[in-house]
């Protein structure tokens, strides 16, 4: 329910504001490249996941 700004306390406006920290994101080591990449998803440098190649990087350097 929306309150006038003015009737929220310093306090219980940095009480709800505490669980509002980011989190960094998960991540792992590549077990093909060792690039570091998020769990569960195709590793964005060499294209592996679960040691097979599922998608193709074309590499310009
Ligand atoms: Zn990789």
């Amino acid at each position: 329910m929306a309150v006038p700004k003015k009737k929220i306390s310093k306090s219980r406006r940095n009480m709800r504001r505490a669980h509002d920290s980011l989190t960094t994101a998960a991540q792992t080591e590549c077990e093909n490249c060792g690039e570091v990449k998020r769990p569960h998803h195709v590793c964005g440098s060499c294209g592996y996941y679960d040691g097979r190649e599922v998608v193709e990087i074309d590499s310009v350097a």
